[in-house]
């Protein structure tokens, strides 16, 4: 099945995203997680890919396993930074053999720790150009990813919006968004994104805040504003874990629950892996089993 169908069923659809453990894990772990998560009936479970291919065996078997013995949909993210169009196609091969047709097409962050890496000598240099060998392959449903507060890279927001116009109308079936702690950046740019007929379902992702070091790795990562209201909630409950992640699943629920009542398509948990906490969540916002 092709994900971009769940959309279309008018209920708000949950989807989760999880990532494969280390190398120097066991495989099975991320499986305790998965046991876990189904519980709550998503419509589909995502699975991230380490860029430069540092996940690649691990991110297909774990979308291979959801789909095939777990019986839920599952979306392969797939970045293709510092990949040849040979090795491209070759993983979307391996993708398609083991019956997993929906990807979610990144480009990946860009290495900050190889002074050789040139990004003009890369076979690929955007998401929207995987997009487009992805679509003249096999049948893929494809997602791409969404910047609320415009990526990191791009000077400014229209220009990344202009960039984003271009990489939808490449063949993207719905768009996943990076997290953002404050629902009107959301609401603002779904505005923005509607006026230059970027009209495919635009999903908003949601991370809650757990511990007080997350935040610090949050702004680095992607650059997400914080609101005082959750910087106060940090440096109220910085030293008692406890209290920190309580005040975390209710920030997340209460930002979940405003965007059901504003009628999006759904919600994408980033799950961490931890799905005890995202269990609350879920209940929280009554949003289990709305398949
Ligand atoms: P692009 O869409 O290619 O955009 C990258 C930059 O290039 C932007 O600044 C954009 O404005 C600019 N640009 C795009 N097209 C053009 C053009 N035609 N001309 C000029 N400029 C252009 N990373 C991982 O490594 N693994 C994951 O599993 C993963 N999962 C993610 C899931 C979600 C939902 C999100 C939101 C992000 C995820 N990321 C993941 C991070 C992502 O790889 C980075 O944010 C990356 O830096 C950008 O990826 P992109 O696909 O948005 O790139």
């Amino acid at each position: 099945m092709k994900i971009k169908q769940v959309y279309k069923g008018g209920k708000p659809v949950l989807s989760l995203e999880i990532f494969p453990p280390k190398e120097n894990y066991p495989l099975e772990t991320v499986f305790e997680t998965v046991d876990e998560l189904k519980k709550l009936s998503p419509s589909y479970i995502s699975v991230t890919y380490g860029a430069g291919g540092s996940t690649r065996e691990r991110t297909v078997e774990i979308a291979s396993r959801i789909k095939n013995e777990y019986g839920i949909e599952s979306l392969a993210h797939l970045t293709c930074v510092r990949h040849t169009r040979a090795e491209v196609d070759k993983i979307l091969d391996e993708l398609a053999h083991e019956g997993v047709y929906n990807i979610l097409a990144l480009r990946g962050d860009l290495p900050d720790d190889d002074p050789e890496f040139d990004i003009h000598k890369q076979e690929y240099r955007y998401a929207y150009e995987l997009i487009q060998d992805a679509r003249s392959k096999d049948d893929f449903g494809i997602a791409a990813a969404a910047h609320p507060e415009g990526h990191p890279e791009c000077k400014r927001l229209n220009e990344d919006l202009i960039n984003l116009k271009h990489k939808v109308d490449n063949g993207v079936d719905f768009l996943i968004t990076q997290l953002f702690f404050d629902n009107r950046i959301y609401y603002d740019f779904i505005d923005k994104a509607l006026r230059i007929n970027i009209n495919c379902p635009i999903i908003p992702g949601i991370m809650p805040v757990l511990n007080a070091r997350q935040i610090k790795r949050i702004i680095y990562l992607c650059g997400a504003s914080i609101p005082s209201k959750l910087l106060n909630l940090v440096d109220k409950y910085e030293h008692n874990p406890a209290d920190m992640e309580k005040a975390g699943i209710d920030y997340a629920s209460q930002q979940v629950l405003d965007l059901i009542e504003s009628r999006v398509p759904g919600v994408h948990l980033y799950t961490m892996n931890k799905p005890a906490q995202i269990t609350r969540i879920v209940t929280n916002v009554n949003l289990a089993g709305h398949k």
